[in-house]
């Protein structure tokens, strides 16, 4: 078992069972009854976003929201005009906080007075983030990419950029309804199961309807791109790649035949295909890292072309480094990595035993998710 997972899965095709229509700004496709997909657009260089609005009896349940600007509003209102059937929308559930899952939901609340549904985690987070509170404002950004080495220009253009997330989220609902993983939700005829995950955000929701099989998996599970994993300032020896990594686990449990909405690309089937996929291509990049890091004690930033070839602009590469982060603290925390601070307060890391070969094979596996905490 343990060698096929070590082998990459090249064969593994996503299998996009609604074909490649996606639907149009304002316009809706129904994947499944009572459930219809939406797209909104953005201007970057992941373009677009996935909405999903859910029959809810004599109203309507809208999960994640969009980007906050008018091309998003827009598409809302001529989803509202022509495919609401003159039912209100009843709920807003955000998955997560991210400014294109949440960035509407002030707006969606107010326009329909209705409530907000997310976890508290992800709640509480949004609101920390959009008040600008330190650590998670510039200032506390700034301090823990320099910590982790981050190039004086990037640091510059980072400072220039100023606090991203208030401006793209400027405001949002004053209270909220708590979802938490394991809770049931009646939306409609369907019932659909919170699944909590956590590495790219703090307490991700995806829903699982098991009558229907379907998964709105959110962020934590895309068809082709590989989902951000992070490190912040406000937690910053935390071990987001494990957490993440652990989440994916919880999709193991799915049935095979799960049809899985995504938030960005095309919903698709094969979910236990893309789980392994997943999981090989972080255990290969664990690998990567502690090989590094076997020749020299190395900063996060100086790992960021070993995980990333192609060329970042400052937006990417604040992700790449969270995502460097996140691999170096997972191998730090099973103790296959060391960290020590350099005579410029710099955060390096470096293996703790001499690599060889089979062994760093060994903590690649069992960091890839297999849960086995390593031996000192
Ligand atoms: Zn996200």
């Amino acid at each position: 078992m343990e060698q096929r997972t070590r082998q990459p899965e090249p064969g593994y095709q996503p299998d996009y069972f609604a074909g490649n229509v996606v639907p149009e700004p304002g316009a809706v496709l129904t994947l499944a009854p009572g459930v219809h997909w939406l797209r909104m657009p953005m201007p970057m260089a992941l373009d677009h976003i996935n909405l999903w609005l859910l029959d809810d009896a004599d109203g309507w349940t809208v999960v994640d929201t969009g980007l906050c600007n008018d091309d998003t509003r827009q598409a809302w209102e001529q989803v509202f005009e022509r495919h609401l059937q003159g039912r209100p929308v009843r709920r807003v559930i955000c998955t997560h906080m991210h400014p294109d899952h949440v960035g509407l939901a002030d707006w969606l609340c107010r326009r329909w007075n209705a409530p907000l549904l997310m976890t508290q985690g992800e709640y509480l987070s949004a609101r920390l983030i959009s008040a600008g509170l330190e650590p998670t404002g510039t200032e506390g950004l700034l301090e823990h990419f320099r910590a982790h080495g981050a190039a004086q220009e990037h640091l510059q253009s980072l400072a220039g950029r100023g606090n991203f997330y208030m401006r793209m989220v400027p405001s949002l609902p004053l209270s909220f309804q708590r979802i938490e993983g394991g809770q049931r939700l009646r939306i409609g005829a369907a019932e659909w199961q919170v699944i909590e995950g956590g590495g790219h955000s703090p307490e991700h929701a995806s829903l699982w309807c098991a009558e229907q099989r379907v998964l709105i998996s959110g962020d934590l599970l895309l068809p082709r791109i590989s989902t951000n994993v992070s490190v912040y300032p406000i937690e910053p020896q935390a071990d987001a790649l494990g957490r993440y990594l652990r989440s994916l686990e919880r999709f193991d449990a799915l049935d095979a035949a799960t049809r899985v909405l995504p938030s960005h690309g095309l919903p698709f089937s094969g979910v236990h295909g893309r789980v392994r996929q997943l999981r090989e291509h972080h255990a290969e990049r664990l690998q990567a890292v502690l090989q590094a890091c076997s020749h020299s004690a190395l900063t996060s930033a100086e790992l960021i072309p070993l995980l990333f070839r192609r060329k970042l602009d400052t937006h990417q590469l604040g992700f790449a480094l969270g995502e460097a982060i996140a691999h170096a603290n997972r191998l730090w925390a099973v103790g296959a990595l060391q960290r020590e601070l350099d005579s410029d307060g710099v955060i390096r890391f470096s293996a703790a035993e001499p690599a060889q070969p089979a062994r760093v094979e060994a903590l690649a596996r069992t960091a890839a998710g297999l849960a086995m905490p390593l031996a000192a």
